[in-house]
């Protein structure tokens, strides 16, 4: 079913059981705005992604009463992926847009309310620790950051106008689909040859492009791709422009030595350049690793007390849709523990919230 007003790209949710008795509808309407605040509660969640909606599906459970905020991109990364066929329980596949409106459907079931507004400020100085979003505060006794990572892209128009369509910035989610057709990955960190490496169980040749003679990636996986026969190693070139109308049908490349253009057919054009965890808001409250990541002090702990990591904001290792989830799980869990230990849960509920 179709929703062209849904915050996830036009899906809703039809589950079946339309005219039963005894089904409740699912998804309250999104919350768009808030004019006024302060908006309260016991767990406030950063993010509507895997780990931020699995978050709040837990905490709603627990009678936490949570808010999310659900940022810029509502459902995170998920929403620009088409089918996903690795989340468990979809034997099927699934499309990415409408898998983040069910995690939001479940959460909003159980009593979440949903802002579609983007924390641009934190104060985590006391508690109730603070958000604010467009200049409307939220307050939480605890607080998930699950704000995620953005995956970084060449910036053409073109890659822009075919994503989801051939371009893809998951090898992971999407390699599947090249079955035996030619496909292209660009850049030459070790996630540009990991995807590469990947895509050759699929695809039937993979070009690596690189815009430097020299990788960046581990030696080990320099020689992987190296010696692989399945990859087609193009160095000291760069994309210029992604080609096709309504699916991607080749890339067209400049040779960084001489400026001279060629157009390389392939059907898949995989962007493998970096990812940026999203942390700006975070920035003097909470520490980052040396690649920019949140760092978890034990479980999902942050170094503030009551303050809750989960997900890719500082997972840079497994990034998968499925393993946020069970870290949004494991941080409600951790903040409900966190609340009772600390007997606020029952002080908060008491009041007229
Ligand atoms: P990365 O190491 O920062 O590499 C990014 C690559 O993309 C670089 O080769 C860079 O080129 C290229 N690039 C950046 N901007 C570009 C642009 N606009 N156009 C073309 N090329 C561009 O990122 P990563 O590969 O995602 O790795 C991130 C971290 O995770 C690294 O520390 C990596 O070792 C780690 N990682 C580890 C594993 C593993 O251990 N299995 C797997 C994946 C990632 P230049 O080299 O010219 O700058």
């Amino acid at each position: 079913m179709s929703d062209p007003t849904s915050p996830f790209g036009g899906f809703s949710i039809d589950f079946g059981g339309a005219g039963d008795g005894d089904a409740a509808p699912l998804a309250a309407a999104p919350i768009t705005a808030a004019a006024e605040g302060p908006h309260e509660t016991n767990v406030l969640i950063l993010g509507s992604g895997p780990a931020g909606l699995t978050a709040a599906i837990y905490a709603a459970r627990a009678n936490l009463e949570p808010i999310v905020l659900a940022g810029y991109q509502p459902g995170g990364q998920l929403t620009i992926t088409s089918d996903v066929e690795n989340y468990p329980g979809f034997p099927d596949g699934i499309q990415g847009p409408e898998l983040m409106a069910r995690f939001r459907a479940q959460a909003e079931r159980f009593g979440t309310r949903v802002f579609d507004v983007e924390a641009d400020r934190v104060d985590f100085s006391a508690r109730p620790f603070r958000a604010w979003a467009g200049g409307v505060e939220y307050r939480g006794q605890a607080v998930i950051v699950a704000t995620g990572a953005s995956a970084i892209w060449l910036g053409l128009e073109s890659e822009e106008r075919l994503r989801g369509r051939g371009v893809s910035a998951c090898a992971t989610c999407d390699g599947f689909f090249f079955r035996d057709r030619e496909v292209a990955v660009v850049g030459g960190g070790d996630t540009a040859l990991e995807e590469a490496l990947y895509l050759t169980r699929f695809a039937s040749k993979v070009h690596l492009l690189h815009r430097r003679d020299e990788f960046r990636a581990s030696k080990i996986m320099q020689e992987r791709v190296e010696t692989h026969p399945g990859v087609e190693i193009h160095r000291s070139v760069v994309v210029d422009e992604v080609l096709g109308e309504d699916a991607v049908t080749g890339v067209r490349l400049r040779s960084v030595a001489s400026g001279e253009k060629t157009d390389l057919a392939v059907q898949g054009f995989f962007v493998a350049i970096g990812h940026r965890p999203n942390t700006a808001p975070f920035e003097g409250w909470l520490e980052k690793d040396e690649k920019g990541y949140l760092v978890v002090d034990h479980e999902t702990h942050s170094r503030i007390e009551g303050v809750f990591i989960a997900g890719d904001v500082h997972d840079h290792r497994y990034r998968q849709a499925v393993t946020a989830a069970g870290d949004g799980c494991r941080a409600a869990i951790d903040a409900e523990r966190w609340l009772e230990e600390h007997g606020i849960v029952e002080a908060a509920t008491a009041t007229a919230w």
